[in-house]
């Protein structure tokens, strides 16, 4: 740090500040983790300087050889770890995977003209008549994916992403009973809709999904089954979610994130049988800008970790885990979304509590305890307050922390969340961001918590 420190001080600052934070902390958030010395190493260096365009082989400029022998080995690496025939390992975040995939199918099955010359341009570059040609040629392709408050991400067809202006959308949710995914409501959705593209995937449905069943859907009605695996890749390179659970044996194309149960750098894949490469290779220049060598350098390095058998405990320990933590909460009186989990996550519905999402969250961070807010399916407090707390084992589970502990963080979750109250406003009513908690519990709570 003192390199850094000498030329920017309020920046190694926060760095070291960091490491503090999160050693101090409790890491639930279901999307984080830590990634291995040697992955955050082999991004810190000069691979980063180096412009690589194209493929490997096939670059747009000189001098490349060693980009090429780092996306040959990450490539290599992330097929035989998954069994998929292709693999893109330059999206730089599972936002870039997912618009490469969207665009790659859109060319395997759309005649467009304009997007044959929309791909040898960057997306930046393209005029306003172009955009207009290019929504005339693939205007209203339908996309039926997961919704927002049922677990879905925003990529997956929402308003506030180019998915949603790009595609006409649906959406298919769970069973208001169950909180579980409708196969059979979601297949008579897909029946009348047809969609092009059905994406499968979640950010936050504390269940497995039968990927089996989704490809039967999307072949009845001649749809691409895009599984997007960006929270359970770990659990999948792990060999936990196999057989109907794996979208890379039942999807036509897979993308994910590489930082989150996978446990690399910061970035995004595409996976896809051969049909569909030679599109999915045209991510750059269509709509990602130069690779960064240096995270393709730091995925293969993760890969490789995760192709040892210890990834294969790991993933196992982080379902165990889970599934502790929320048994540790429903013993405790929590409501959980789902009534349990069996992949990587818990959802926790703290309206029994009096609480906002936002509340709960804030209150769990003063005590130590890093989460995140989330929608519940039906929410009546929309997206920024939600009603509920997204809890995740993949950062902890790293540190080495089992069930025993798991139980004893259910634990503290709970008494956090019994001594918050909402505070009132100025006008007497009741806040739906601020609440009230005992510094005393908070410094109970916070000391036990560093302690684990
Ligand atoms: N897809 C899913 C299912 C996600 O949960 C996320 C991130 O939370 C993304 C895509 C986007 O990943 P990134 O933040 O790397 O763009």
């Amino acid at each position: 740090l003192d390199v850094v420190r000498a030329v920017e001080p309020r920046i190694a600052a926060a760095i070291g500040q960091e490491i503090d934070d999160q050693r101090a902390s409790l890491k639930l958030i279901a999307s984080e983790n830590y990634a291995s010395p040697a992955v955050l190493l082999t991004m810190g260096n000069w691979l980063s300087d180096k412009y690589a365009e194209g493929t490997a082989g096939r670059r747009f400029y000189a001098g490349c050889r060693n980009v090429d022998t780092v996306e040959t080995v990450a490539a290599e690496h992330a097929r035989a770890l998954f069994g998929a025939d292709h693999a893109y390992v330059q999206p730089h975040s599972g936002i870039d995977a997912n618009l490469t995939a969207f665009w790659a199918v859109l060319s395997q099955r759309v005649e467009s003209p304009a997007l044959e010359r929309a791909k040898v341009r960057n997306v930046n570059d393209l005029t306003e008549a172009d955009w207009a040609e290019l929504r005339r040629e693939l205007g209203n392709q339908r996309m039926l994916g997961m919704s927002l408050d049922t677990g879905g991400h925003l990529t997956h067809g929402f308003r506030p992403n180019i998915s949603g202006k790009m595609f006409d959308q649906r959406s298919y949710g769970t069973d208001p009973a169950t909180g579980l995914i409708d196969y059979d409501a979601l297949r008579a959705t897909a029946r009348e809709f047809r969609p092009l593209i059905l994406v499968a995937g979640y950010s936050a449905y504390p269940r497995r999904i039968d990927f089996r069943r989704m490809r039967e859907i999307a072949d009845e009605v001649g749809a691409t089954l895009m599984v997007d695996m960006a929270h359970f890749a770990g659990l999948v390179a792990g060999k936990v979610f196999t057989g109907d659970e794996d979208p890379v044996a039942h999807a036509h194309i897979v993308t994910t994130t590489t930082h989150k149960s996978l446990r690399g750098p910061r970035g995004g894949m595409v996976l896809c049988a051969e049909e569909l490469a030679e599109h999915v290779d045209r991510g750059c220049p269509l709509v990602l800008g130069g690779p960064l060598p240096h995270v393709m350098a730091a995925k293969a390095v993760a890969f490789a970790e995760a192709r040892r058998p210890e990834f294969r405990d790991y993933a196992q320990r982080v379902v165990d885990n889970a599934r502790a933590l929320a048994e540790g909460l429903l013993r405790r009186g929590g409501t959980l979304v789902t009534g349990g989990t069996d992949n990587h996550l818990v959802l926790v519905d703290v309206s029994g509590h009096g609480l906002t999402g936002r509340q709960a969250e804030a209150a769990l961070l003063d005590s130590g305890i890093v989460t995140n807010r989330n929608s519940v399916p039906g929410d009546p407090n929309g997206a920024w307050y939600t009603s509920g707390v997204r809890i995740g084992t993949p950062a902890l589970t790293t540190r080495g922390l089992g069930t025993a502990e798991m139980d004893g963080i259910a634990g503290l979750i709970d008494t956090v969340l019994r001594a918050a109250t909402p505070a009132t406003t100025a006008a007497g009513t009741p806040s739906r961001a601020q609440y009230v908690l005992d510094p005393a519990v908070a410094e109970g709570v916070a000391e036990r918590a560093a302690d684990l």
